[in-house]
């Protein structure tokens, strides 16, 4: 029974407030860091709560802990990058096992599922996951896994978790959902029937682009300790201090996301007018094909976009030439807007041929609009497409 006097926090307190001001040593108000690679023995055989920093260290558990409540989960591992953190999935599955994961992917996680098969560590299917028949059809073959990735990197395709989780759970797969994109203050898919959430930190979470960090979140305590237990194996867990500045960076994470998605609608609004664009992937928009489940699933639509040029790639070279504010760069999810160009960056290394059918065009650009002013971004993008 929820205590009437004491209700739980709200997830944007969470995320300001975790463990802040409870440091008995002291009483800092900000959590400290603790760098010990080992802990002293209280005598012989008596190991306290930590005795290496590879299994456990008390500010990634923090980080992890915070995530875990902002997910909805029972525990969290806190890796050395994003990949890492799928790579922690994916490296626990047995010979053989067979995952299902989106033909639109992220471009590393394609390339990492690719990897792991042709060493016969694991199979792989890539299916369309907004077709249904397509979907049923890689069901059919008992996936151990089901990745889904939504909203999809770059094309913004919305994939309906609650719907594709019932199915898999039916075909007896586990379910995990790349939150990357999103973060928990937009979407939150363990309460939409996930078993693990994936997140590459080094986006929203930290939102200040200076950290390479991942994190994965497990529905169950009984799994969230396995992939503890695994993480420490093989090595993977994150560092203490980039665990610190993720925690540091989380505080705003709501303040952030309310900005960057309101300044994402905006510009959104703006290329779908202008002429020089022949189409734009937002969700928000309510002529986007996944706008009806955005709206159902996430509280709000994420602050990254692509968009076509329809004068092909030597308008892509003068936009990029031209454009201001928008600094040409991989990533996502920093306070700063980027630009990249998927087809020579970010998915250069899936092929032509697996980004033909994926949709990815070599007009596409992709956005992640970041926290500067509506007005300088809008007239930045402006700047670049006048010259296209
Ligand atoms: N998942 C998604 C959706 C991503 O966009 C990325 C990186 O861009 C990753 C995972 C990998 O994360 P990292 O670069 O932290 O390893």
């Amino acid at each position: 029974m929820p205590d009437p006097d004491n209700p739980p926090a709200r997830p944007s307190t969470i995320a300001a407030a975790f463990g802040v001001a409870e440091d008995a040593a002291y009483g800092a108000v900000a959590p400290p860091l603790y760098l010990s690679s080992t802990y002293e023995f209280a005598g012989y055989d008596q190991a306290r709560r930590y005795d290496y920093g590879r299994a456990g260290n008390p500010t990634r558990d923090q980080l992890a802990d915070a995530l875990a409540q902002l997910e909805g989960g029972a525990g969290a591992v806190i890796t050395s990058s994003g990949m890492a953190a799928l790579d922690l999935l994916v490296s626990r599955l047995n010979a053989g096992d067979l995952i299902l994961a989106p033909h639109d992917c992220y471009g590393g996680t394609m390339r990492l599922l690719k990897a792991r098969a042709d060493r016969g560590h694991c199979a792989v299917r890539f299916v369309d996951q907004s077709d249904e028949g397509a979907v049923a059809e890689g069901l059919l073959a008992s996936p151990a896994l089901v990745l889904i990735e939504t909203p999809s990197n770059p094309l913004m395709r919305v994939n309906d978790i609650a719907a594709l989780a019932r199915k898999a759970k039916a075909a007896g797969a586990a379910v995990a959902v790349d939150n990357t994109f999103l973060s928990p203050a937009v979407q939150r898919p363990i309460a939409l029937g996930a078993d693990y959430v994936v997140h590459s930190t080094t986006k929203y979470l930290n939102g200040h682009s200076d950290v390479i960090g991942g994190a994965i979140i497990a529905a169950s305590a009984a799994e969230a300790e396995d992939l503890r237990q695994w993480a420490s194996i093989v090595g993977s867990t994150g560092a203490p201090f980039d665990a610190w500045l993720t925690l540091r960076g989380l505080r705003t994470l709501f303040a952030r996301m309310q900005v960057q998605q309101s300044n994402a609608m905006a510009i959104a609004a703006f290329l779908d007018r202008h002429p020089a664009v022949s189409k734009v992937h937002y969700p928000g928009l309510p002529g986007h094909a996944g706008h009806a489940v955005a709206s159902r699933q996430q509280n709000g639509f994420g602050a990254m976009l692509s968009f076509e040029l329809a004068g092909g790639v030597d308008a892509v070279r003068s936009f990029i030439a031209n454009v201001r504010f928008f600094t040409l760069a991989e990533s996502l999810g920093g306070v700063e807007s980027l630009v990249a160009h998927p087809a020579t960056m970010t998915h250069a290394d899936m092929g032509a041929e697996a980004r033909a059918i994926a949709g990815i065009s070599d007009s596409l650009l992709r956005l992640s609009v970041g926290l500067e002013a509506e007005q300088d971004l809008i007239a930045g993008l402006q700047r670049g497409l006048a010259a296209v």
